[in-house]
């Protein structure tokens, strides 16, 4: 980094090399002690802390350097001396040298702070820290992480530029795109009732690139969706959108491993390509989700045949009546649970949609259950040893899948089944192409309305839809989806066939997708892409816990930003123009 040399010869980190030197160095005062009239102050910049050393005899220098605040940006210049073998302090970079200042000048001061950036230990509450997000940035975690992400997307770009991707902007005032989440909307002054549609993602831009002869396209791009938030959701957030043409699904499946690979790299860990890969159904059997955390076995146990000819009521009929008794096994967990865990069992899954939950424990001699009596063969028929907790629900498949793969995750991190430091990235494939919507009565796209059906299924589209599989691929790290693709409809003919499926009237088509429609009967090629979510990987690979550690201004989980008060009320004129009223609720007043 160069600097003007009026503030800056070396950086901190530089500084910490150039034993010997004249430097200057600027940064802010992170740390101050006074030692029986020595002055020592931690420098600290974007590279690092350096000590600053100043001795009486330095006069002013010293005499401004006792008057310093936490904070106060400073430039300090003098030779860089080794340290006495006593003072060293191996757990800096610049350990063993400090700089003996001559001179001191304060850029800026610091007026007292709503927290300390120094030391991290200290606890600050997530909207103090974003309401001053800009010192809690300052703080060593919170920079490594956008170090990270920068590395990161530096990585990705590499990847694609070498691929000869095209990177190219597409707009944020735009309409409504097919991912099926809530828009956010902006109205429009020049037409007045009219209004633009933030894009969940470029999805139908980078088709018409495709159209257009780009071939291969990207975009780091932010995406809009206005849901409920949590850890793992924020209303703006960063996709790597893909696309090309005349690929197959193996060929983008493999760039993303190929990014994903210098990704890992540029976080200093290893991971092996190509990626394992699973069909959905055998994801969805095997461990209750499309996005199944792979560091840990905890497979679902079928237990229906058992169940069928077992003495046990609830599970004979279960069976009967077309349903599926399955199971969890936890290694170890059963040990020292008291009847009243097990009652716990019991309401956590029914917590997640299960209309009941039998529990047993496996002790050495016995099964501790409430219906031990009706199963005796249990542990052995479940494959569990003692020790053992044994989680079993009698439902409907689809039902007993939901439940069971939210307990496995839960069980996992409950009893500590997750090993550190392990990744486990997973192809999830053969997404079916629709799903049925029960409520409403009609099939829903699984994906987006453009994504192929398996030409080997297109046939039984319309006579059995819920056998149809589609080219669509999800990537899945550490159990969490971190983007997901397909290969899209070219062909018009199959397109109307798709839209007939999921009820999508022409008029209706034409309104909403209208303009890709006609592009795609305009000289459209096979085409396929993929989307990753960049803020899911970066926290994946920097450890964090929550998306909003790896954004710079993130929203809180009410979709406020505290730094600057967004969203807030806009005054009348600002709506007249607009042609807006508004009728809010008595209770709520704006921005409240
Ligand atoms: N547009 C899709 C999404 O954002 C991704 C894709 O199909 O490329 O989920």
């Amino acid at each position: 980094m160069s600097s003007d040399p009026r503030y800056r010869t070396h950086t901190a980190l530089e500084a910490g090399d150039a034993e010997g030197a004249d430097v200057r160095v600027a940064g802010w005062v992170h740390r101050r002690r006074d030692h029986g009239g020595v002055v020592f102050i931690d420098l600290r910049d974007r590279s690092g802390v350096l000590q600053l050393v100043f001795h009486p005899e330095q006069g002013a220098a010293h005499e401004l350097a006792g008057r310093l605040s936490p904070e106060d940006v400073i430039c300090a210049a003098g030779p860089v001396v080794a340290r006495d073998a006593e003072t060293v302090n191996p757990r800096i970079p610049t350990g063993t040298v400090e700089l003996a200042a001559a001179e001191l000048e304060i850029l800026s001061e610091a007026d007292p702070l709503p927290f300390p950036v120094e030391d991290e230990t200290v606890d600050i509450s997530e909207e103090v820290r974003l309401t001053y997000r800009y010192l809690d940035i300052r703080r060593a975690a919170r920079l490594r992480a956008l170090e990270l992400r920068s590395a990161i997307t530096r990585a990705v770009r590499r990847v694609l530029d070498e691929a000869d991707y095209m990177e190219v902007e597409t707009p944020v005032l735009t309409r409504s795109t097919p991912e099926g989440a809530r828009d956010f909307l902006v109205p429009s002054r020049l037409q007045p009732g009219s209004w633009y549609a933030l894009p969940q993602s470029p999805q139908l831009f980078k088709q018409l690139l495709m159209v257009a002869g780009l071939e291969r396209y990207y975009q780091i791009v932010r995406c809009f969706r206005d849901e409920d938030l949590r850890a793992d959701r924020q209303p703006e957030f960063t996709q790597v959108d893909i696309e090309a043409s005349f690929v197959s699904p193996d060929q983008v499946m493999e760039l993303v491993e190929r990014i994903l690979a210098a990704v890992f790299d540029a976080s200093g860990i290893d991971i092996a390509t190509p990626f394992p890969r699973m069909g959905y159904a055998e994801a969805m059997r095997r461990f209750g989700s499309d996005r199944p955390d792979l560091r840990y076995g905890l497979e679902i146990v079928d237990y229906s045949e058992h169940a069928a000819a077992s003495e046990f009521a609830v599970f004979r009929t279960t069976v009967e009546g077309g349903g599926v008794v399955r199971g969890l096994v936890v290694p170890g967990a059963g040990a020292g649970m008291s009847r009243k865990d097990g009652d716990d069992l019991v309401d956590e899954a029914t917590g997640f949609g299960a209309k009941g939950l039998v529990w047993a424990i496996v002790e050495e001699d016995k099964l501790r259950s409430p219906v031990a009596k009706f199963l005796p063969d249990l542990a052995p028929q479940m494959g569990a040893a003692p020790g053992d907790l044994i989680a079993m629900v009698a439902d409907e498949e689809a039902n007993a899948h939901a439940v069971l793969g939210a307990l496995r995750t839960r069980y996992a991190e409950r009893y500590g089944l997750i090993p550190e430091g392990t990744w486990a990235p997973l192809w999830v494939t053969d997404f079916p192409l629709v799903d049925w919507n029960a409520d409403e009565e009609r099939w829903d796209p699984s994906h987006h309305p453009f994504t192929a059906p398996d030409p080997e299924h297109v046939d039984a589209i319309a006579s059995d839809p819920g056998s149809v599989n589609s080219l669509a691929y999800d990537i899945v790290l550490n159990g969490l989806e971190i983007g997901g693709g397909s290969i899209r409809i070219h062909d018009r003919e199959v397109q109307q066939r798709v839209f007939d499926l999921i009820g999508l009237s022409e008029a209706e088509a034409e309104a909403k997708f209208g303009f890709l429609l006609s592009a795609l009967r305009l000289g459209a090629p096979p085409h396929g892409g993929i989307a990753l979510g960049l803020d899911r990987i970066v926290m994946l690979m920097a450890g964090e816990e929550s998306i909003r550690d790896v954004i710079a201004f993130p929203k809180t989980s009410t979709g406020g930003d505290p730094l600057t008060g967004a969203p807030a009320p806009v005054d009348g004129d600002q709506l007249g123009e607009l042609a807006i009223s508004q009728d809010l609720p008595e209770e709520t007043s704006p921005g409240g």
